[in-house]
């Protein structure tokens, strides 16, 4: 128990104390994007975080569109950004909610503002209010505006709303302190003047209120506790105190927050990637390259690897870049027990064995995944057919090999997974040298299932390869991926743009895989043994050309601490 107390992490304490004190009586967080790009795996720590802490103290989560800022909001991004947070799970009792239904109770807030002497109309230039501002080592000074009467900024504000003002002309400001060493409170402005058509409101509005003005009042209408966000608005978080205080809520919210997450070798940061996608760096938003939700669910990324991942990066205070491996570690150990394994070749040879009846045929039973017990299933079984005519990977044969090459190279012996063994007896090259079939003959005794190896004097090989039936194994098209950015060389070249890595993407269109794998399904994933995870693409895979995407390969670079 006391344990588990220590291993709490900050954010949990808070809301442990704050309940003690009886502060709160339900918890409620919530995930406030800006539809204005797609999400990536920062957002989806932020969503797993305060979906998780509501779940954790039996409370509510929101998803909220922070949608005041009309210039950028699209439709496309608020349907990504929905379908992204049902795919974690994160429950939001299926209410959508818009930050812009609240542009009412803002108005009224600034109103009451007003009222009370807190807030006032200025009309200084944006030339003027940035020198009036100040800096971080001087204070600034009162605006020539800051003392008109309440009546007549509320007249004035009431003009504004009625767009009787050109854009930019006048603008509402908190009446706070000008000499605050935090810039954010001198006198910060609040509401704007914008003639800007809202995709939710439509031209109903002319002024717009500004962010660390609206977001305090969201947060308060819909009686959010715990405001979670990330370390750049430490800063504002005095403004944020000030505004729930001013309006005299009575259960004010409370900002807290949290490092953001970084990833090495990946690009995140909605700017950077809408600029990937833009400049055609990659093939749109779900380009399996990028780490938004879209991209990594093409990949084959699953909601639990992500949240096991989640889980292993914590929660913090401390800005950190964590090991792009480590999110592969996650999504390896989550397909391990529930991915099929099954054989497939991506750079096929032929290997035909000659002392094989030409009009044979046989089936092999192999295990679909022996780990599927680890989570109390059994994967069953699956026929494989072998016949004269097989497809072996081509780096499995070597004419020359080097010391300690196992596999097939003339003269050796090595294992066909789940069949026989064959002795390679020689090989065919076409005019460039390169090598089109490799001979062989098998020993039928050697048969798997037929307990050969347990025999006396039964030869041991110390190679086995996977290998597809000719006859019936179907082609696809395999795209292997590499991390976009080349961080061994540094993120930036010389000129600040991004050093992208050559090999980021490769295309092999003559992969031959088991004959199970006709028509599998988009998101449909499995083991290619010896060669790693893989799903079947969710956006270019047809019936008749099937795309499979490599999610990850087998090894790991990255070791969880015991
Ligand atoms: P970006 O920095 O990628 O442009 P943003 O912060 O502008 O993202 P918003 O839509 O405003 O995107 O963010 C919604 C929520 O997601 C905010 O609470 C924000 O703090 C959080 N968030 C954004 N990026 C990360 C990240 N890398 N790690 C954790 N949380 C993040
Ligand atoms: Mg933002």
């Amino acid at each position: 128990m006391a344990e588990e107390v220590a291993s709490r992490h900050f954010i949990e304490q808070i809301i442990d104390e704050d309940l003690a004190e009886g502060k709160y009586e339900k918890i409620v967080t919530r995930f406030p994007p800006e539809p204005n790009g797609y999400l990536h795996i920062g957002h989806a720590k932020s969503i797993l975080l305060n979906y998780g802490l509501a779940e954790e103290y039996n409370g509510l989560f929101n998803l909220r569109f922070d949608d005041t800022n009309p210039t950028k909001e699209r439709e496309e991004f608020v349907n990504s950004i929905v379908a992204d947070v049902e795919w974690l799970g994160a429950d939001f009792r299926g209410e959508v909610l818009y930050a812009s239904n609240y542009f009412d109770q803002m108005y009224e807030a600034a109103v009451k503002l007003i009222k009370k002497g807190k807030a006032y109309v200025c009309e200084l230039t944006p030339e003027e209010i940035r020198e009036y501002r100040g800096t971080l080592t001087e204070p600034g000074k009162n605006s020539p505006y800051r003392d008109r009467s309440v009546e007549e900024n509320l007249a004035l504000f009431e003009a504004m709303k009625n767009g009787e003002y050109p854009d930019g002309s006048k603008v509402l400001r908190a009446k706070i302190d000008m000499a605050s060493p935090n810039i954010n409170m001198r006198d910060p402005i609040i509401y704007r003047i914008a003639r800007m058509t809202h995709h939710n409101t439509g031209d109903k509005w002319c002024i717009y209120p500004m962010y660390d003005f609206a977001h305090p009042i969201e947060d308060a209408i819909e009686g959010v506790t715990h405001s979670i966000c990330t370390l750049e608005f430490e800063d504002h978080r005095p403004l944020y105190n000030w505004v729930v205080e001013e309006l005299e809520y009575p259960h004010p919210p409370k900002q807290i927050e949290f490092a953001k997450l970084y990833l090495t070798d990946v690009v995140t940061g909605k700017r950077y990637i809408k600029k990937l996608v833009e400049d055609g760096v990659v093939d749109g938003w779900d380009d399996p390259r990028l780490v938004t939700l879209a991209a990594l669910r093409r990949r084959g990324f699953t909601p639990e690897s992500l949240k096991t991942f989640m889980k292993l990066v914590g929660v913090s205070k401390a800005q950190s870049s964590v090991d792009y491996a480590m999110l592969e570690y996650c999504i390896r150990e989550d397909l391990k027990p529930k991915a099929d394994r099954l054989m497939g070749v991506l750079d096929p040879v032929k290997l035909v064995i000659d002392n094989y009846p030409e009009d044979m045929t046989e089936e092999f039973e192999i295990e679909n995944n022996p780990d599927a017990v680890n989570i109390g299933k059994d994967a069953g079984k699956r026929k494989v057919t072998f016949s004269r005519e097989l497809y072996v990977e081509r780096e499995d044969f070597m004419e020359e090999p080097p010391k300690k090459y196992f596999r097939l190279f003339p003269g050796n012996e090595v294992r066909l997974k789940g069949a026989y063994f064959v002795r390679c007896t020689g090989f065919e090259k076409d005019d460039d040298g390169k090598v089109t079939v490799i001979h062989c003959t098998y020993d039928p005794e050697t048969r798997s299932g037929s307990g050969y190896e347990e025999k006396e004097g039964a030869r041991k090989v110390k190679g086995t390869i996977h290998w597809v039936n000719a006859r019936d194994a179907v082609t696809a098209e395999v795209r292997l991926y590499e991390n976009l950015i080349d961080e061994e060389k540094g993120k930036l070249n010389d000129d600040g743009t991004l050093n992208f890595n050559p090999n980021s993407l490769t295309v092999l269109k003559d992969a031959k895989l088991e004959a199970c794998m006709a028509g599998a399904k988009p998101g449909y994933s499995v083991q290619l043994i010896r060669n790693g995870y893989f799903t079947v693409d969710t956006k270019d895979s047809t019936g008749e050309h099937l795309v499979l995407n490599r999610i990850v390969g087998l090894k790991s670079s990255y070791k969880p601490a015991q």
